[in-house]
């Protein structure tokens, strides 16, 4: 390796560009997992780990606007809805049943910001390290501060 780096004329010490590149792409996909992690986690406190169709035990989260098509509310809870597995895979992407899941939604977060949610739905964003991790700290600063309410509640 070491001798590899001394023939591509790098300076001793310091990492091809290749490989730094490679590096940083792993370390932005597991952040993005992470991301997805803990996103996932708000959403299921969120809807009291009850499917947000069928009032049932919940078991996964769904995005109303796709990952894949709306990377700026990939991590904005307000898209996301806890369901079990039948209402999600039948349901939602069997059948395409999206106006069931569109009303709990707005039932739970209200018309206005889900109007918000779907125009940034709509934005492109590009997302450097940095936004990320302000993501990450923000999905674990609101987690925190929704289970403290839920604990706030119960008594
Ligand atoms: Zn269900």
């Amino acid at each position: 390796m070491k001798d590899k780096i001394v023939r591509n004329g790098s300076p001793e010490g310091k990492k091809p560009a290749k490989a730094k590149k490679v590096s940083t792409q792993m370390e932005r996909k597991r952040l993005v997992e992470e991301l997805d992690g803990l996103a996932s986690q708000l959403c299921r406190l969120q809807w009291h780990m009850r499917c947000g169709m069928c009032g049932g035990e919940g078991s996964q989260t769904h995005h109303f606007f796709t990952k894949r098509a709306h990377g700026s509310t990939r991590w904005n809870d307000d898209g996301l809805i806890w369901l079990d597995f039948g209402c999600h895979i039948y349901k939602v992407h069997g059948k395409g049943d999206t106006e069931t899941i569109r009303d709990a939604i707005i039932n739970r977060i209200g018309q206005e910001r889900f109007d918000a949610l779907k125009r940034e739905a709509q934005t492109i964003r590009k997302y450097t390290m940095d936004d990320l991790r302000a993501i990450k700290a923000r999905l674990i600063k609101d987690r925190q501060d929704l289970i403290c309410r839920q604990a706030e509640e119960l008594f």
